[in-house]
């Protein structure tokens, strides 16, 4: 048993730390450094470049709510895709949803995978699935060479940077408007809107292309503290929208009609922040 802590630097005078008792694996891949830990608080934490991706603690939250809302909005989502999202929370809710025909996971590195098969089974056994197809590719590309295919896509990649870096410009929300079908919807995971210096420019990215968006919070004990945003970008069905009748079939633990449309209330000073 360790006594080590792990801190997360979120800017230069804010960190986070929290106690892990064991390292369970440790690589550097082609793309980033790798690691799954143990915390008594957190469950089994995958960080990605010393930056926590997900805790099987507290993981439903966030995939619940990436997930749920763009699927809920849209009146019989067959076709997902999910950029990103290579430890499976994501895909394991999206399969929740019985019209969804296929989920096309494009995640950039394999070794996330693979580490999360071995370390993360609570995540990653949903990509067992026959309705899911991986491509290991970067997700920038995938989508330029797809035009109107897809209900719902879904970006679940890591914080601007590297390879995720384009993931949040209007360059590539506009190629993901032009992947999806002519009732589309996305959803981009959008960071602190306290600490990300990314999320304007991302919420504005999307105002751009969409002839109907905005973020959307929630609050995920994992990241920084405070709120976490998403934000949807809609071509024809309204935000608040959700399918209800399609709850009896979808078990959640934080995930409900009312949440959802309360996500969707922003606080005053978010509301200025991206005016
Ligand atoms: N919930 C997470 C968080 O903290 O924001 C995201 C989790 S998921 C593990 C993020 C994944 O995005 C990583 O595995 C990373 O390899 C992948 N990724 C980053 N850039 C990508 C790109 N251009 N195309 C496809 N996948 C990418």
């Amino acid at each position: 048993m360790l006594d080590i802590w792990f801190t997360e630097n979120h800017t230069e005078g804010y960190k986070v730390s929290w106690r892990i008792d064991k390292i369970l694996h440790s690589e550097r891949s082609r793309f980033q450094e790798i690691a799954v830990v143990e915390s008594p608080d957190l469950g089994r934490a995958l960080l990605l470049d010393n930056t926590v991706q997900t805790t099987t603690r507290f993981e439903f939250i966030y995939h619940e709510m990436i997930a749920h809302v763009p699927l809920m909005i849209h009146p019989r989502p067959q076709r997902v895709m999910v950029i990103g999202g290579g430890d499976g929370g994501t895909v394991r809710e999206v399969l929740k949803h019985p019209t969804v025909e296929t989920v096309e996971l494009v995640e950039i590195d394999e070794r996330v995978i693979q580490v999360s098969k071995e370390w993360l089974p609570q995540l990653s056994s949903a990509l067992n699935s026959d309705r899911v197809k991986i491509l290991t590719v970067d997700g920038l590309q995938y989508v330029k060479e797809k035009a109107a295919h897809y209900d719902v896509i879904i970006v679940d990649c890591t914080d601007p940077g590297g390879p995720s870096l384009a993931l949040f410009t209007k360059d590539f929300y506009q190629d993901v408007y032009n992947a999806l079908t002519e009732d589309g919807i996305m959803v981009s995971q959008t960071g602190s809107p306290t600490f990300s210096p990314h999320f304007v420019e991302a919420v504005k990215g999307i105002r751009q292309v969409f002839p109907c968006s905005s973020p959307y919070l929630t609050c995920e004990p994992s990241y920084i503290a405070g709120f976490w945003s998403f934000t949807a970008g809609s071509k024809k069905y309204a935000l608040d929208t959700v399918n209800q009748d399609r709850m009896a079939a979808i078990t959640t633990r934080y995930y409900t009609p009312e949440i959802h449309r309360a996500a969707f209330v922003l606080p005053k000073h978010i509301q200025e922040q991206i005016k």
